[in-house]
């Protein structure tokens, strides 16, 4: 299976939606973590997952450049660049310098922008972003901690951020096809436009702008607009059709569940599986240290692993205890306890013979993927929008032989309130 799309995306989360979105339309795509060493699993697509947004310019442009030439050494035919949907960035970066150094690697003077995503309330209309029916500006963004979005008008939010010039493809053309859109496209390159952004405010229009740059060294944009690509590649022979682009091995074994997320959809899915499964609920208040938490668990989970039903360990709290264990501990000290204190559970489960595991909050998710030795991650099909299956091995820091994993990791507000179990009926 020869490598068609190569993407990096500047964080975790955004990568698997990018992955998942591959996915369904066709491409067998793994997730991997960090910049690659080595060689390169095997698949259609390959999501390269930095910790790039917020980092300072110089680590990101790095840190995208080497997972680039990682992409390019497997034979990557296209390059995707992956960035959040409300385009969370600030005048200093990272996307207009991230985009500048993999144009200059690929030898490209011209790419799109395009962070729409219509079906999750992003759209694009004259250049300027909506969440739902807001500005971007006025969409709550404009208070985001690190990347405050205040401008709405995308081409002057990237202007801002490269010495290319910016233009615009319009709702005009781009309602017109992708024909049209190419021609658009064009006339800015030769007018000296490093860069268009693309207005969209419907899938027809992400599938023609995605046709419309078949022939593009690099795109860049949100998880929307990478609808249209794997069509290119069946277009043009490369892909076949396939059914099972979302197939994994097949999972049997223990199941868990471990929730580190204190976002109101995660409280909502613990109290759902109060009524129907084994949960503890820690309380790192009471015992505000990380080793003595997981051994609680783990004594706790002995005898109750099952592989017909999840137990579900968690941490998480509704924000008055939240704000009480920062209270005492500072903020990152406590978000830093918990998290080791579930990673240490998360390794003990496995250990313990659990091999289809979900973890909520992605915070957590990454402690716990770091802790298990995960390096990357194969996409299957997923439970609820936004949140596959995936597969993994895990290779355990004290040497053990790699073993294989099914894990689902989910975002906080991500999943329905009967979630955990039934991501367990699903795989
Ligand atoms: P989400 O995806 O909902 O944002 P995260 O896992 O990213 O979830 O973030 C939740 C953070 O809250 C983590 O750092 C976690 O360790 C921390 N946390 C979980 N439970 C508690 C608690 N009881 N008190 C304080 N912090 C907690």
């Amino acid at each position: 299976m020869p490598l068609l799309l190569g993407c990096i995306a500047d964080d975790f989360t955004g990568a698997t939606d990018l992955a998942s979105m591959l996915v369904k339309n066709g491409m067998a795509t793994v997730q991997v973590i960090g910049v690659p060493h080595g060689a390169l699993p095997e698949a259609d697509a390959v999501v390269v997952a930095l910790k790039s947004r917020t980092a300072p310019v110089g680590q990101a442009v790095a840190e995208s450049l080497a997972a680039a030439e990682a992409l390019l050494a497997a034979g990557a035919k296209q390059l995707f660049f992956k960035y959040c949907s409300t385009f969370d960035s600030t005048d200093e970066g990272n996307i207009g310098p991230v985009a500048d150094a993999l144009l200059k690697r690929l030898g490209s003077g011209f790419a799109i922008a395009c962070p729409a995503f219509p079906a999750n309330g992003r759209s694009i209309y004259q250049g300027h972003l909506f969440v739902g029916s807001r500005l971007l500006s006025e969409s709550g963004m404009e208070n985001h901690p690190l990347t405050p979005m205040r401008d709405p008008d995308l081409v002057r939010v990237l202007g801002r951020q490269t010495e290319g010039g910016v233009g615009l493809v319009p709702f005009a053309v781009v309602e017109h096809g992708a024909a049209a859109i190419r021609r658009e496209m064009t006339r800015l390159a030769e007018s000296g436009r490093r860069y268009a952004i693309v207005d969209a405010v419907s899938d027809a229009h992400l599938h023609a702008i995605g046709e419309a740059v078949a022939s593009h060294a690099l795109v860049t944009g949100g998880s929307g607009v990478a609808m249209g690509l794997p069509e290119n590649f069946r277009r043009a022979g490369l892909l076949p059709a396939r059914s099972d682009a979302a197939a994994l091995p097949a999972a049997s074994g223990l199941c868990a569940v471990v929730a580190g997320s204190c976002s109101r959809a995660t409280l909502g899915q613990i109290g759902f599986a109060r009524d129907h499964v084994p949960v503890l609920e820690l309380d790192p208040l009471a015992t505000p240290d990380a080793a003595a938490l997981a051994a609680e668990a783990l004594r706790w989970a002995e005898g109750k692993l099952d592989a017909a039903r999840p137990l579900v360990v968690a941490a998480s709290a509704p924000p008055e205890k939240v704000a009480a264990l920062q209270a005492k501990l500072g903020r990152d000290a406590a978000g830093a306890l918990v998290e080791h204190a579930l990673a240490a559970v998360a390794e003990g489960l496995v250990a313990r013979g659990v091999k289809r595991l979900v973890v909520a909050g992605g915070e957590t998710s990454g402690a716990v993927v770091q802790r298990l030795g995960v390096r990357s991650l194969r996409i299957g099909a997923e439970i609820d929008p936004g949140v596959p299956w995936t597969f993994a091995e895990t290779r355990f820091a004290g040497g053990a032989e790699p073993a294989s994993i099914h894990l689902a990791l989910k975002s906080g507000n991500f999943g329905a309130r009967d979630f955990f179990l039934k991501a367990f009926q699903h795989v």
